[in-house]
């Protein structure tokens, strides 16, 4: 059986006080205004939780990733917004900057994303390349003491803040996952220009944006990893330095289901009808349990995925394992509890119809549930099954 030591449980008894206390209040604020939770982000690094996970000597806390995990998880019980802000700062690019970066890059950045003076961003997916990231076409071209970058991004979190980006590109004319390496842009460099945010479902308070470059000259300083024209490890190695994200992801999933059934479940104790509490009724309690079976399933799928770990980072296969089924369970969880409190339910009085719209985004970023049941199909079968047609 499973168990978090004392030491983690303590770690989340002070993230959930913090969580409770610092992001309850405007949780609702946000979604509303579409306002980007820049003060939760300051308590953050104030609290030195910007930093949980990036090695002390830059200035971080070097947690391991089950940590980090309970981190997300209670904020996302909370805030759903101040959570994707938390999940990019330590799941994003400072982590693969910690891993992959030059001794100078990583004392020229880590400290700043400690501290929050610097916003990471990651730059992958583009309009005609999500899924089918491969497919990707914005080009690097070396040139002297620099790379050109031409192209366009896609979808990119919190770019119309971010100080800098981590950019995917394509080096040479290459094709698939052959030639794929990345860089650095930092904001302000010519040719560079940030997209406006595009208004959503979900998440409302930390956007999505698009990127584009035009000749845009990128000192070769920046450099992460040159795309490898003669073989894919350029490119598994950048993936697999972003191995976390999916864990954090399903974390997230998780603390928005536990928050949405805790709701659910004082809602069905103090609601009369037919003279006595709803919970009384066999139909919602039978809910209640099936909401608690699939948060604990996840729970334990998710834990295991963060510490059973290869090379230091989460097992491909447990951490599909953990995405998918978190992607879908807290869908249905949160439908289910906003159903329990009827009419109420389905009002913006209650925070269960902006859960249902903050849960409906992780089915589709970090990977798809579709892409993730191919990824676990190739795994379990031991066989990889190209998606390409003739
Ligand atoms: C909230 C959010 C934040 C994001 N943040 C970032 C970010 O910061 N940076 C970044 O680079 N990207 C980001 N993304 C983009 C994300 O990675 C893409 O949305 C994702 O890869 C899917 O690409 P797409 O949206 O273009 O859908 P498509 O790839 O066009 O897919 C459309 C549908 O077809 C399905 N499909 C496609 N191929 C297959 C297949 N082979 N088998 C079965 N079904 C298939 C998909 O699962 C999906 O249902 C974010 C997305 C979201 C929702």
């Amino acid at each position: 059986m499973f168990q978090l030591s004392p030491d983690f449980e303590s770690f989340r008894e002070d993230a959930r006080r913090m969580a409770e206390r610092a992001f309850r209040a405007k949780a609702a604020y946000w979604d509303e205004q579409e306002e980007y939770p820049q003060e939760n982000r300051d308590l953050l690094a104030e609290l030195g939780y910007l930093g949980l996970v990036i090695p002390e000597e830059y200035g971080g806390a070097g947690a391991p990733v089950i940590q980090g995990t309970i981190l997300l998880e209670e904020v996302a019980r909370v805030c759903f917004n101040t959570a994707l802000v938390t999940q990019l700062a330590l799941n994003g690019p400072a982590r693969a900057v910690a891993i992959l970066g030059s001794e100078e890059q990583k004392r020229r950045w880590l400290p700043g994303c400690v501290s929050g003076k610097h916003l990471f961003a990651i730059g992958i997916s583009e309009p005609g390349a999500g899924s089918a990231m491969t497919d990707m076409s914005t080009s690097a071209t070396p040139d002297g003491e620099h790379i050109v970058l031409n192209g366009q991004k896609a979808f990119c979190t919190s770019g119309h803040l971010a100080t800098h980006v981590f950019v995917f590109a394509r080096w040479g004319k290459t094709q698939g996952p052959r030639g794929i390496g990345a860089l650095m842009v930092e904001r302000g460099t010519p040719g560079f220009e940030i997209g406006h945010p595009a208004p959503k479902m979900g998440g409302r308070g930390v956007p999505e944006v698009e990127l584009y470059f035009d000749h845009c000259r990128v000192p070769a300083e920046n450099l992460i990893m040159a795309g490898d024209p003669d073989s894919t490890r350029s490119f598994k190695r950048l993936m697999s330095s972003f191995g976390p994200e999916r864990v954090g992801n399903a974390a997230m999933c998780l603390g928005v289901a536990q928050g949405a059934y805790e709701l659910a479940k004082s809602y069905s104790l103090e609601r009369q009808q037919f003279g006595r509490p709803i919970c009384e009724f066999q139909g919602i309690q039978w809910k209640i349990a099936d909401m608690a079976t699939q948060i604990h399933a996840a729970r334990l799928m998710i834990y295991r995925a963060a510490t059973n770990l290869v090379d230091g980072f989460p097992d491909p296969l447990e951490a599909a394992y953990a995405k998918l089924y978190a992607n879908e369970m807290v869908q249905r969880v949160t439908s289910e509890a906003l159903q329990i409190h009827g009419h109420y339910g389905y009002t913006r009085e209650f925070p269960l119809e902006r859960m249902v719209r903050d849960s409906r985004g992780f089915s589709l970023g970090g990977g798809t549930t579709e892409i993730l049941r191919n990824t676990i199909a190739s795994m379990v079968c031991g066989r990889s099954f190209d998606q390409r047609r003739g």
